[in-house]
């Protein structure tokens, strides 16, 4: 319609190779960051379903890329389960200075924005409208002071609705890393998020498959509680690279419960953070 009403202003004649109306690139609905700040790398952390460890991964990912000495933050764009503020023993709420909204800093220097900071009432569900949920995500790109920031790392919301799809088009997403856990359904809806981030055209990074064993902390062997995994194949069959398989382990949940999830030592994303880290280091 909007190229056939162009073409009848500018009087067409029906050859569109050297018609500059017709050669207008898409429209982009990025959105310009907090003027004062300056970002990098953005890296959507992303999967097709809540509760497979999303938020899990995109921690553990920005604390080792801020333990390799990078600035790095986390906009908790899950805004109806946020959780990034909790598993960081940060409660307080967010000030602003006449830069913007100020991020909540961890113990070990990165920087968080989540809806939870904003909250008065932390328990209080945010029952709000897709288009408010995207833009309280959009406010936290424009209106966050977050200053020089290496990896900006996005725990984006789950699914493939209208919520994930606003922040893909209102962020400049450098590059996606999905997250499964050995499910058929967990699978099926993975596919989904992966088709999506390929449809907006995002780089997809690679693939990390959580909770995919237990190891017994009396013998060593490993269980795989949730049937065999087919992680290997579906990521041949996505085309993705394979980041890294992480089990279910006690010790990050306890220490999510207390806040203290920095004090974690567990190899099991280091590949998948080298691997961005060269991906990046341009
Ligand atoms: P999502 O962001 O996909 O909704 P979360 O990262 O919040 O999922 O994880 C859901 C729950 O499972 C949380 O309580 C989290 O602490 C726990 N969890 C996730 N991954 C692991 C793991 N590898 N080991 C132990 N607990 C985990």
């Amino acid at each position: 319609m909007e190229q056939e009403r162009k073409c009848n202003e500018t009087g067409c004649n029906g050859d569109c190779s050297n018609c500059s109306s017709a050669k207008q690139e898409p429209e982009s609905f990025i959105e310009a960051p907090n003027k004062y700040s300056k970002i990098k790398n953005v890296i959507g952390v992303v999967s097709g379903k809540g509760g497979v460890g999303k938020s899990m991964v995109t921690a553990m990912l920005a604390v080792l890329m801020s333990r390799k000495g990078y600035k790095v933050g986390i906009l908790d764009a899950d805004i109806t389960g946020p959780s990034i503020p909790k598993m960081f023993g940060i409660n307080s709420r967010a000030k602003m200075n006449d830069k913007g909204i100020l991020p909540e800093v961890t113990a070990g220097g990165i920087k968080i924005m989540s809806c939870n900071l904003l909250l008065e009432n932390p328990d209080a569900p945010v029952v709000w409208r897709g288009p408010v949920l995207a833009g309280a995500v959009k406010q936290f790109w424009t209106d966050v002071f977050w200053d020089e920031i290496d990896f900006l790392f996005v725990d984006m919301p789950p699914g493939t609705g209208d919520v994930p799809l606003t922040v893909y088009q209102s962020l400049p997403i450098d590059g996606a890393v999905i997250v499964t856990t050995p499910q058929d359904l967990v699978s099926l809806i993975v596919k989904k998020a992966c088709n999506m981030a390929n449809m907006m055209n995002i780089r997809v990074l690679g693939m990390v498959e959580n909770m995919s064993y237990v190891k017994c902390p009396d013998c060593g062997k490993e269980f795989e509680i949730f049937g065999k995994s087919n992680f290997n194949e579906l990521c041949s069959e996505m085309q993705i690279m394979p980041l890294g398989r992480m089990p279910i382990d006690t010790k990050l949940t306890e220490l999510c419960n207390e806040g203290e999830f920095e004090k974690f030592y567990a190899s099991y994303l280091e590949d998948a953070a080298n691997m961005i880290e060269t991906a990046y280091n341009k």
